[in-house]
């Protein structure tokens, strides 16, 4: 289904994915008394009309991290929740500085076209974007009721200090966002990100409740994810802080190398290959 320009996907009982103009994914989950919104989108085209076409009930928003393409459309909600870490970054000076130029420019590439003056008004009018709205700090612990399905915040910080996942028990469904995702990998090399050791921590304490999921929802390309992604990104992460990890440059991304291991890929800062006593591989 295809509603604003968003590509509409019911994965689950209740439970839909939404994808932005740029391929960014939205998940909304329906409850018997609420609905929870993860994440909003790059912001190209308004999402409000579309959350409400599929759920009328009132809506709860959570940010997974506070970058461009996870919480462009938070404008159009009263109530967000981000994860304390990440909150300066969302309501002041953003991780990676001119960002909404920036995102302009992803924008019109993805789309293949320049927008509009009426779309690129809405896109870039930071004062319509921050107005009235208020944000709520998560401490990482939360569980939301959403009225017979509950949903806990589980802390992953790496790509970015405040990132999280949702984990929905009753559905054995993990929202990783970020945090987990194949293609360009998990990307640890912009400002903002935290060390290889702590990100390795985040996912060793969430692999030890595998129990409780059994399918991955990032916040870009494949879904879901099989399980073995979360294992390869533990082994990924444990190659490098040992130095037995070998990596290889890619010209387009200057001052950042990659390290791979089966389906993980990580993205890191150059100082990492010192840092690591890293080996420059031959692929
Ligand atoms: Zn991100
Ligand atoms: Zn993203």
């Amino acid at each position: 289904m295809k509603w604003n320009d968003y590509v509409v996907e019911h994965i689950d009982v209740g439970t839909w994915l939404i994808k932005d103009q740029i391929g960014s994914y939205l998940y909304l989950l329906e409850g018997r008394e609420k609905c929870l919104l993860f994440d909003t989108g790059l912001g190209i085209l308004p999402v409000r009309p579309v959350i409400e076409r599929i759920c009328s009930k009132p809506v709860v928003v959570i940010n997974s991290h506070s970058h461009g393409d996870h919480v462009g459309c938070n404008y159009e909600f009263d109530n967000i929740y981000i994860h304390y870490a990440d909150y300066e970054s969302l309501v002041g000076e953003p991780y990676v500085p001119d960002s909404r130029t920036m995102a302009l420019e992803v924008a019109e590439t993805a789309l293949g076209r320049k927008l509009t003056e009426m779309e690129k008004q809405g896109f870039m009018n930071e004062e319509e974007r921050q107005k009235k709205q208020t944000v709520n700090k998560l401490q990482g612990k939360e569980i939301f009721e959403l009225g017979n399905r509950q949903v806990e915040v589980i802390p992953c910080p790496g790509h970015t200090k405040g990132s999280i996942m949702l984990l929905d028990k009753s559905h054995r469904l993990l929202f990783t966002a970020d945090s987990c995702c194949s293609t360009y990998g998990v990307l640890l090399m912009y400002p903002g990100a935290t060390s290889v050791e702590e990100y390795y921590d985040a996912l060793q304490k969430i692999w030890k409740r595998r129990d409780d999921y059994d399918r991955l929802y990032p916040g870009h390309h494949i879904y879901p994810l099989e399980m073995k992604y979360l294992e390869d990104f533990i082994s990924c992460c444990r190659n490098v802080i040992e130095g037995q990890a070998e990596y290889i440059v890619n010209e387009e991304y200057q001052g950042c190398i990659f390290v791979t291991y089966q389906n993980a890929k990580l993205a890191l800062p150059e100082s990492c290959i010192e840092k690591y006593q890293l080996q420059r591989g031959t692929v």
